[in-house]
């Protein structure tokens, strides 16, 4: 069973004259440890897309399966749980506590939601992100790249169920860009960790396994790394 279902998303912003249609019929099913990346111009989708996936709004229409969970099923407070529980976010900014060090970063939300830190999966996740011998650094010593490792540390520190990730390469260069999506794909392999995120730049794309773009809030086409570039 696919660790994501999406079925018939849509989204209407506004209403009346002022209603904008942001996502128009979204149908999408992702797997345990699929690397994703949705793609397309700005004002296509992408952000409402990723945001439905990770139940911080709500569709006009549609479902959003996340581990059999129907998540547009729970109420407001069960869906804080499952947000905190089941998704990892990873953003453009890489939002971390300046006076807390990078192990204290990583740990953070596992302490916040009053559950156990599982130190050899989160060492793990330090050891493969690079970040070893960066534990007791604070985030301003950090060079970009390396800010944003902690942020990706952080979204899997808690075994999600997705990590969600918005433009996380938007605020680097295009090498430390590429070596952050690598870095992604090999996550998404060694944890079998599903990952989904949004990007404008066709280029970083092409290290997901698979490839969605979005036009006008419908999917224009997909592609995977068997065979890339073909409709449908
Ligand atoms: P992308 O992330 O691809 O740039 P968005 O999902 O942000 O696209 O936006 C899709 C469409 O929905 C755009 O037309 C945008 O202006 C509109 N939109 C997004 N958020 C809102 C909102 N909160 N209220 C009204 N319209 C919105
Ligand atoms: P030391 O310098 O004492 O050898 P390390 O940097 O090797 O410490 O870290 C030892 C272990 O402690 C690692 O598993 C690391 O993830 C963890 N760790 C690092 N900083 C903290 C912290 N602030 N709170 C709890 N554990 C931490």
């Amino acid at each position: 069973m696919p660790i994501l279902q999406v079925e018939e998303l849509k989204k209407i912003y506004g209403q009346g004259t002022n209603a904008v249609k942001a996502l128009n019929g979204i149908s999408l099913s992702v797997d345990k440890g699929e690397f994703v990346a949705i793609v397309g111009t700005s004002g296509s989708g992408k952000s409402t897309l990723l945001h439905l996936l990770g139940g911080l709004d709500r569709p006009t229409e549609g479902k959003v399966h996340v581990d059999g969970n129907d998540i547009y099923a729970m109420n407001d407070e069960k869906m804080t749980i499952f947000r905190r529980r089941s998704v990892g976010f990873v953003f453009q900014s890489y939002n971390l506590i300046p006076i807390l060090n990078v192990y204290e970063n990583i740990v953070l939300p596992i302490e916040l939601d009053g559950a156990r830190v599982d130190r050899e999966h989160v060492d793990q996740v330090i050891g493969a992100l690079g970040l070893s011998d960066k534990v007791h650094h604070l985030p301003a010593n950090l060079s970009g790249g390396q800010q944003q490792r902690v942020a990706i540390a952080r979204a899997l520190a808690t075994k999600p169920s997705i990590v969600l990730a918005d433009e996380p390469t938007g605020n680097l260069d295009s090498k430390t860009s590429q070596e952050v999506m690598v870095l992604l794909k090999q996550m998404s392999e060694r944890f079998r960790q599903t990952i989904v995120m949004i990007t404008h730049n066709e280029e970083i794309a092409l290290t997901a396994d698979r490839i969605v773009r979005i036009e006008d809030g419908r999917i224009a086409s997909h592609s995977s790394r068997a065979g890339r570039g073909a409709g449908t």
